[in-house]
């Protein structure tokens, strides 16, 4: 069974003093236990030391992003290593956010969850449509490339000749005997440590939620896409959670759909409503 997971961000909001007062308001809060739910809150960087330091132990910290490679020469950004130096477990990648407002592209996005990744951090990777390509019919399709560059598969055919044969007529070479072998590469080695979170652009901070029906049919949709590039096992286990205009009246309803297994929650994160979401995990 795939344990619910409820992931908080705070995008880029709050002074210290109303860091401060959230992470009292979760510490007092009685929730179900981390064997239920998987509860993630994702503070703006400045923030990161001061939230992991005061925040209770069955609580987790996310950074918003991080930098693509290794750290370096690279102004304003923050390295995959610097969160593993300071014992962030987890870091969200490809909001739709930083997609649409800093030009993340499908595989700029790709590069940094394997980058990520390969430094041990664990990853919510957020993939979502826009109302334009819902309304054009492309949602699966727009989801299915983000998520293609995530996984990082590629196909590559190699061709062997092993044996080329002149026709003596007419003077010129043809191929005798070839195999084929098709190599398929998979960038993401460990998808135990990946959520990915389905965000529809259009029901990000517009009070506009999905539907049950349409968080799910996409859901369902992802599922079968993991099953039928990565692996049946990877599709039976890897967390799809849905964000946008989650909060506390919508979310036991999501969440009961079959394959809505948690939220990431932006502006209800910030609310006590939060302790509501995550008690949907029940
Ligand atoms: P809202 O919950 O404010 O719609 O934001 C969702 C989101 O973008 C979480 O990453």
């Amino acid at each position: 069974a795939r344990k619910f997971f409820v992931g908080g961000n705070w995008k880029c909001n709050g002074t210290a003093e109303e860091v401060k007062k959230i992470v009292n308001t979760l510490n007092e809060a009685q929730v179900p236990s981390q064997d239920v739910v998987e509860v993630v809150v994702s503070p703006p960087y400045v923030f990161l030391p001061l939230v992991k330091s005061t925040l209770r132990s069955d609580f987790h910290v996310a950074a918003q992003n991080c930098w693509v490679k290794k750290g370096g020469a690279f102004t304003g950004e923050v390295s995959a290593e610097m969160l593993v130096n300071l014992d962030i477990p987890w870091v969200i990648l490809g909001h739709s956010e930083r997609r649409a407002l800093l030009n993340e592209t499908n595989e700029f996005v790709g590069d940094k969850v394997a980058y990520a990744l390969a430094q041990g951090l664990s990853v919510i990777a957020c993939v979502g449509e826009t109302l334009e390509q819902r309304e054009a019919g492309s949602t699966m399709d727009v989801v299915a490339a983000q998520t293609k560059a995530i996984a990082g598969i590629h196909a590559y055919l190699l061709v062997f000749i092993t044996k080329l044969q002149r026709n003596g007529l007419l003077g010129i070479f043809f191929l005798h005997r070839t195999s084929f072998l098709l190599v398929m590469t998979d960038r993401v080695s460990n998808w135990s440590k990946v959520v990915i979170a389905y965000e529809p652009v259009w029901a990000i901070g517009t009070g506009k939620v999905a539907s049950p029906a349409q968080a799910q049919e996409v859901h369902d949709e992802l599922r079968k896409w993991l099953a039928k590039n990565v692996s049946a096992d990877v599709a039976a286990t890897t967390r799809i959670i849905y964000g946008g205009s989650v909060n506390g009246g919508n979310c036991k309803e999501l969440g009961g759909q079959a394959d809505v297994d948690g939220f990431l929650v932006g502006g209800a994160s910030l609310k006590p409503e939060f302790i509501d979401i995550i008690k949907a995990a029940e």
